[in-house]
This record gives structure tokens, sequence and C-alpha cells, in this order.
């Protein structure tokens, strides 16, 4: 039995552990959940999973909470030092890192410190802090397995060679909402249009960092640290039916790639059963019906959010955790109509061009830099 700890349990990624958990409920056990705030959707999941441990990150909401609406065999925990010690908790087999946004980092690497398994789509973790949380792993034996679609696909196309034979890897990107829009038409979209995601139902940053391609950029840095790659050997190409997950190419030319039609179920169930595979839970490719796959350039000048990633995966150091927090609130102040769409990347890239550089930054540099770019990032006027 695995017994899993699901932080962000309320979250897109969450309920779509769930499901994995409900159909696999042979394999997989949930020993602990996380919400920040919503305690009420904490409550109706916990009475459905019966978890041991139930955590809520924001302590302010405590003295709303009703704590007889849990299960009598639910504890209640508060705050994020609570989320840390469950990641470590001696009783967990694998931590499902899904809580959005830097704040996901301190339970990740937690986690991975204490040498669990870690089925990481907080990417955020690797963004901010990747060399620190790699090595990490590295001592304590902790494995990291994908959960970003694409990252999952490049975990899965590794297999087919070996590492010192990769020529490149190529991210696959859906284009967002955007993808046929002029440049004029995108720096008019408000937030009710780029919440509109083509292929994949996200929470609302993710959905957002999709339509500026800052996702893209994020996955670009997440894959420099996760596969231990050079960035001159991450590309993106925009594949607007979201089938092919990721291309692996090693140096003979062969290009290795996994496909299935768009569901995080088959992701997260991967990173849970890896080695293994189990029945599917998401719908399975239909071969019988025509389809057609394209693959187009990334379009730089429309989605300038991009080159930051290639830019920021090359620099490493502070870079990602300042490129990070500067789009953090610049989605949500977008979010909340105060920026335009194109001042999401123009922010981000004057942040970051201000900022003190370290090449080898500590973990309480990092958070300290985080701290920094969000008041800067909240005071930025177009
Ligand atoms: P959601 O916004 O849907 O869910 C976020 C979860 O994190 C919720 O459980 C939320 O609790 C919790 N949370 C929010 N803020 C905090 C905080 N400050 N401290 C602790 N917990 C917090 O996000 P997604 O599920 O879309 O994304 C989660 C992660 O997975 C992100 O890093 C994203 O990039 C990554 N990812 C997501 C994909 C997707 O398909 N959604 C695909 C690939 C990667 P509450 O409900 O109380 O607010």
């Amino acid at each position: 039995m695995n017994q899993i700890a699901l932080l962000g349990a309320t979250g897109s990624i969450g309920t779509s552990c769930l499901d994995v958990a409900r159909v696999h409920g042979d394999a997989v056990q949930v020993f602990a959940v996380s919400a920040n705030g919503s305690w009420q959707k904490l409550a109706k999941i916990c009475h459905e999973f019966q978890p041991k441990i139930a955590i809520l990150a924001d302590e302010s909401c405590r003295p709303n909470v009703k704590f007889d609406e849990f299960p009598a065999g639910t504890e209640v925990r508060f705050g994020a030092e609570a989320l840390c010690e469950v990641a470590a908790d001696d009783r967990v087999d694998t931590v499902v890192a899904a809580i959005v946004g830097a704040a996901g980092l301190g339970s990740s690497h937690a986690a991975v410190k204490a040498g669990k398994r870690v089925a990481i789509a907080n990417k955020e973790t690797l963004v901010v802090a990747g060399p620190i949380i790699m090595q990490a792993a590295a001592e304590s034996g902790s494995e990291l397995i994908p959960v970003d679609s694409e990252h999952s696909a490049i975990f899965q196309a590794l297999l087919a060679g070996r590492k010192e034979d990769v020529a490149q890897i190529v991210l696959t990107s859906s284009g967002g909402p955007f993808r046929e829009k002029s440049r004029d038409e995108i720096a008019s979209a408000g937030p009710k249009a780029a919440l509109k995601h083509p292929t994949w139902d996200m929470g609302p940053k993710i959905t957002i960092d999709s339509a500026t391609l800052m996702n893209k950029a994020l996955e670009v840095i997440e894959a420099r640290w996760l596969f231990n790659l050079q960035a001159e050997q991450i590309d993106v190409v925009v594949h607007p039916q979201s089938i092919v997950h990721s291309f692996v190419e090693y140096r003979d030319g062969s290009v290795i790639a996994q496909l299935s039609p768009p569901d995080m179920r088959l992701p997260i169930q991967y990173a849970l059963s890896y080695p293994e595979r189990w029945e599917a839970v998401a719908p399975r490719f239909d071969f019988k019906s025509a389809q057609s796959l394209d693959f187009v350039p990334p379009d730089l000048e429309r989605f300038p959010a991009l080159q930051l990633g290639f830019d920021v995966a090359r620099q490493g150091g502070t870079s990602g955790a300042v490129l990070n927090a500067a789009n953090e609130i610049a989605v949500s102040r977008y979010l909340q109509e105060e920026l335009s769409f194109y001042d999401i990347a123009n922010v981000c890239r004057e942040v970051l061009s201000r900022h003190t550089f370290h090449a080898s930054p500590s973990l309480e540099e990092l958070v300290a830099l985080d701290d920094w770019a969000r008041k800067e990032t909240t005071q930025w006027q177009p």
C-alpha cells in the first residue's frame, strides 16, 4: 500500500489525484491531505478518504473551522510547519506536491530531505531552488517523479536510452487560448479570455501562465534541474492538440515521445505507480478516428515570457526565484485587472534585471529574494 500525503488536495491536481486514489484504492491510501483555507472542501474529502491528518496551511482560518465537520479519525492541524512535518512523517511513502506557487517549496524540500518519493506537480519548487532540491535528493535518496505532463513524458522517453546520448528534449505547448491571436488582440485581452484554456482544465494561476507561455518558461527551468540538462538542450514546440506530451531526441536522430489524450490523471497515476503501470483511469488514445498532430515553432514576439524561461535556465542561481515570485504577483495583479497582459512579462523582465544576482545562493537567500521580488512587483507601475 502506497501511503500518500496529498498536499494541495482541494486544487485541480489534488482533485485528479483523488480520482486516481478512488480507482486504485487497492494500491493507494490517502494518509494526509491539505488545503490553504478551503476547510469545507477538505472536510468533505476527509469523509470520503478518511486520512489520519488534514492540514489547513492558512492559520487565520482556524476560528472559522467547524471541527465536527471532519471525521473523528482525522486530526486537523494548521500552518506551513505542519505541512513540512507531514511531508517528512515516517508513515508517508509518497508526497504528492500539488500546492500552487512558491508556497509549496518548504514542504517539497522537507519531503526530499526525508528521502520520500515526491510526485512533483509544484514546478515552482524546482524553478526557485532546483540545484538545492536535486542536491538534497541525491543525499537522501529521494526520487522526484514529475507530474507535469511534459516532464512525465520526458521521464518516460528517457527510459529508452542513455542520458549521455540525449541530444535535446523538446517540450510541447498547446499555445494557450491566444495561439492564433495577433499581438494587438493579445495586448488587450482580459483575464476572462485568458482563463479559457483550449485543452486543459487547470487552476487559475497555471491557466494564466499557459496564456502568456510563462508556464512553458517555468517548465524549461524545471526540466533543466530535474533532468540535469544544459539549457541549450531544451527547446519548445507548439502542439495545439496536446496529445504528444514532449519529445526526447537522441544523438542518432531518433525521437521518442509519449502520447495520450490531455488528462492529468495519467501522469499523476504514473508518478504513483512507477515503475509499474496500472489500468488506465484516464481516456485512451483513439486510433480508430482520424487525427492530425501539428507542430509549430513558438512565436517569441507574441509570447515574450517564453524567452525569460530560456534566459533564466541559462543563468541559474537566483534568477529562478526572482522570476517566479515576480510572475506570481504579476498574475495576481492581472487577475485583479491592475496590469495588462504584456505587463506580466514586462514586470518580470524588469525585476529580474534589477536583482542582485548570485550564482550559488542558499535557501535563505532565495526566500529573501522571493520576498524582495514580490514587493517590487507589487509596487511596479506600467
Ligand atoms: P489550484 O489553484 O487548483 O490548487 C492549489 C492547491 O494549493 C489548493 O489545494 C490550495 O488550497 C492550495 N494552496 C493555495 N495556496 C496555498 C498556500 N499558500 N499554502 C498551502 N497551500 C496552498 O492549483 P493547480 O492544482 O492547478 O496547480 C498545483 C500545482 O501543480 C502548481 O504548481 C501547477 O503549476 C502544477 N501543475 C498543475 C497542472 C494542472 O493541470 N492543474 C498541470 C501541471 C502542473 P485552497 O483550495 O484552500 O486554496
